[in-house]
């Protein structure tokens, strides 16, 4: 089996919206063994959009669309899949009220206009959205399997992990690509590649399995491409899954989508221990990310965002001879929000962020990126400096993580940073 892959958006071809939709549902099909053979974009124009699948039914045995189908004027996929496929459209009474019940459940009244979004090629059988109004559409011609799905990249993919993996997946080829990654927080990148350095040498050609490393927002991830039948794919994802967690170990917080602040929360909910946060520079991004994750309720009691000398006085407790005697981003301030914190709210723990976001404030002995996390615990207070590059966001965003990564370290009772 081959894919086509089609998007249709003039905000995709415009370049206002990145096209996430064809690589998503590329990587998704090369996990499957199908390989994809083209990905093609078009506008929101019937006759491009025609041509565009006529040309994909020539070349191709599987075909995903996404995009276009919508409610308005400018959405005419489903018009152009009947063209295409010299077919009626007809209305399709399930899919009148799957979209009826969709307003229902979620309090809205139904335009009229919604309506059209029911219509589908003679042939087609519709697919129900979980996530919106527009259903999906599925058909075959001749050899060629085609499904549409919505453009909104999250119903697009509930809508293929739900309903359209289950029918590719006995066309899954022989061989698959498996891709893993594994997420670590705290080393930087060429650092951690020197200590995997034997797992990424491919001098001798493409290695398979192949090891490489990429960086996102201070996530450095080491990515694994197993290539084989299912089982030797994981087999060998399995072999170096395991020589990268004896050399990075603590650093590793989980795998592929998993956050670090998934990560903490599993980890004090198992443990069922409780976290308040006391922040300046970060603005409640460390309360933001801890609640993040549905269920956080059980361990995150309290946050506050004490930005203020006063506030972080008058709510935390932190003295004012303190922070004039050694300025709001310091140790002593960072070890007394922490302090105030945990006892006021309670909990086992309390992190607590003071430090200069930037771009102004800095000064020689406390440039721009300088950030005191402080960790409370039954046993006293600790802190630690940090400098962290980058922007305003970059530097509030690293604060965040490595908060909760100092904590994550705590609980688990290892010291992964020199
Ligand atoms: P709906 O029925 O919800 O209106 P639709 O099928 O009409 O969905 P579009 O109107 O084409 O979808 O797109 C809806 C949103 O999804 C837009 O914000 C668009 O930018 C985004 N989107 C569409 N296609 C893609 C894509 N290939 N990659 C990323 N985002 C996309
Ligand atoms: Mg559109």
């Amino acid at each position: 089996m081959n894919a086509c892959i089609l998007s249709i958006g003039d905000e995709l071809i415009s370049g206002l919206t990145t096209n996430t939709n064809s690589s998503w549902l590329s990587l998704q099909l090369t996990a499957l063994g199908i390989p994809t053979v083209s990905h093609v974009t078009v506008g929101d124009q019937l006759q491009p959009i025609i041509n565009a699948i006529r040309h994909a039914l020539e070349t191709c045995d599987l075909l995903l669309i996404s995009g276009g189908l919508g409610p308005t004027e400018d959405d005419l996929t489903r018009q152009a899949l009947a063209d295409a496929l010299s077919e009626q459209l007809v209305e399709d009474p399930d899919a009148v009220l799957q979209i009826e019940h969709w307003f229902k459940s979620n309090n809205r009244v139904m335009s009229p206009s919604n309506r059209v979004q029911a219509m589908r090629p003679s042939s087609a059988s519709v697919i129900e959205n979980t996530a919106g109004t527009a259903p999906g559409l599925h058909t075959r011609k001749g050899h060629v399997d085609i499904f549409v799905m919505p453009g909104v990249p999250t119903e697009m993919k509930q809508m293929f992990t739900r309903s359209i993996l289950p029918e590719l997946r006995p066309h899954a080829g022989n061989t698959i690509t498996q891709v893993t990654k594994i997420n670590t927080f705290g080393m930087g990148e060429s650092i951690l590649g020197d200590k995997i350095k034997d797992l990424m040498a491919r001098r001798e050609g493409p290695a398979n399995p192949s090891v490489g490393t990429t960086v996102h927002e201070g996530i450095v991830s080491v990515r694994i491409y197993a290539t084989g039948a299912p089982d030797e794919a994981a087999a060998m994802t399995d072999r170096i899954r395991k020589l990268v967690t004896d050399r990075l170990g603590p650093l590793i917080y989980g795998e592929n989508d998993e956050t670090i602040e998934l990560a903490v929360g599993t980890l004090l909910k198992v443990r069922r221990f409780t976290v308040a946060t006391a922040e300046s520079c970060t603005g409640g991004l460390l309360a933001k990310m801890l609640t993040d994750t549905p269920g956080s309720s059980a361990y995150f009691l309290r946050g506050w965002v004490t930005y203020a000398n006063a506030a972080k006085r008058d709510e935390l407790y932190v003295r004012e001879e303190l922070i004039a005697a050694h300025g709001a981003v310091s140790e002593p301030v960072a070890l007394a929000m922490a302090d105030g914190a945990r006892k006021e709210a309670e909990t086992d723990f309390a992190l607590s962020i003071t430090g200069i976001a930037g771009p102004d404030g800095g000064t020689p002995e406390k440039p721009v990126g300088t950030v005191w996390i402080g960790l409370a615990t039954a046993a006293g207070a600790t802190a630690r400096r940090f400098n962290f590059p980058g922007d305003r966001r970059a530097i509030r965003q690293r604060a965040a993580q490595m908060a909760l990564s100092l904590l994550r370290w705590h609980i688990l009772g290892v010291t992964p940073l020199v």
